[in-house]
């Protein structure tokens, strides 16, 4: 079997400039495709994803076997240059080849690609209702919640659908509802940190001492805040503690991590083994977060969560991005053992998103359940996705 074309769709979002899923559609001779997305659909950096998958398309992909990925994805990383130095663009355009290669796999075997990665370990799988300072609803363009009411709000949507646990970065939006509007990379003063422990406070007296709360704060604070944050939330028996600070200085995380009781999660902007290497070694995290799309697709997915396990290290896929995304994660993690939980994103739940394939996945009461479907088990849907084709390698 060989590869004869590989379409890039670049998805552009109804309801905001800053969502921006690629997904591509690899094509071979004997008639079988595979998807794959680049993990770049928030932020900037999607059209460079775009151009990423065509180069190392046309370099690497067009000719090659499918069923070798292994061998392709060493191709990719070892003779492209650039690729050798990793990071976001580079390593989300080899991700989602590598993905669409497993969707092929499992194709043409006959079985779903948890299957060829070991079984499943999970039969069903937890998820979290992520991101609830969006508000969590099918609705798009809300108000962020502002109010610690509102925070309380969302999360009891959550719950009575099924949910078990909810995520939330309670300091995105200030005290007047403005996007990042504060500065809190220095000391955080008494008034703002009571708005954070309100926000907070009023999601855990809203769900009660059941339900987990997982604390996010996108890479904001700085060393000195994520302490001061993480000392004023000890009480709250949160799950874990996302990004307490930006990933490129391991010793900073491990200073957090010393700091507080909180198990501490990241992962969505690491690549690669190599980039979680010291993450283990020094015991930064107690959960490692890969994005799949970014972190070098399923192949590498499966050795960093495997890496992962040697240091009693536990997993979930970091979900941002469109269905296919979030087939590929469920794949994994039905697989490996050290799986936590799934994340499952506000953006998830709006109809523009879920109505680009044909199949519809959302967990019931809170689990999702995977199908017997070869591959990735996930196919697009044309009549859509047709507007975003960008651009084809032949
Ligand atoms: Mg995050």
């Amino acid at each position: 079997m060989k590869m004869t074309k590989v379409e890039i769709f670049h998805v552009r979002a109804t309801w905001s400039p800053n969502w921006n899923p690629v997904i591509i559609r690899v094509h071979t001779d004997e008639g079988l495709s595979g998807l794959g997305e680049v993990g770049l659909a928030i932020g900037v950096g999607h059209s460079a994803g775009v151009g990423m998958v065509k180069d190392l398309a046309k370099k690497f992909v067009i000719g090659a076997d499918p069923m070798k990925s292994e061998g392709l994805w060493e191709s990719m990383f070892r003779g492209g240059f650039w690729t050798l130095g990793g990071g976001a663009a580079v390593c989300g355009g080899m991700s989602a080849i590598d993905e669409a290669l497993w969707d092929i796999r499992g194709k043409a075997l006959g079985v779903p690609a948890h299957v060829i990665l070991g079984g499943k370990t999970n039969e069903k799988l937890r998820a979290y209702a992520s991101q609830l300072q969006f508000r969590w609803t099918e609705e798009v363009n809300q108000k962020p919640a502002v109010k610690p009411e509102d925070y309380a709000e969302e999360a009891l949507k959550a719950v009575s659908q099924g949910y078990t646990a909810v995520k939330v970065d309670p300091l995105q939006y200030d005290e007047a509802g403005r996007w990042e509007g504060w500065d809190l990379r220095k000391v955080i003063s008494a008034d703002k940190l009571k708005v954070i422990y309100d926000r907070m406070k009023a999601i855990r007296d809203a769900v009660g001492p059941d339900v987990d709360i997982l604390l996010e704060v996108h890479g904001y604070l700085s060393t000195t805040t994520a302490i001061q944050i993480a000392r004023m939330l000890e009480g709250m028996n949160l799950f874990f503690y996302e990004e307490p600070v930006p990933p490129l200085d391991v010793e900073a995380m491990v200073k957090v991590s010393q700091n507080t009781r909180i198990p501490i999660a990241a992962g969505e902007r690491i690549y690669t083994r190599w980039g979680y290497r010291e993450y283990f070694e020094k015991h930064a995290l107690d959960i490692i977060q890969p994005d799949l799309g970014l972190a070098g697709g399923l192949s590498e997915g499966k050795k960093i969560c495997d890496f992962a396990n040697v240091y009693d290290i536990f997993v979930q896929c970091h979900v941002c991005g469109s269905p296919v995304a979030t087939a590929c994660a469920l794949q994994l993690e039905a697989a490996i053992p050290n799986f936590i939980i799934h994340e499952h994103l506000t953006w998830a739940l709006k109809k523009d998103l879920r109505n680009l394939v044909k199949q519809d996945l959302q967990p019931k009461n809170g689990y999702f359940h995977l199908s017997d479907a070869p591959g990735l088990g996930i196919e697009l849907n044309d009549d859509v996705m047709a507007q975003y084709l960008a651009e084809e390698v032949k």
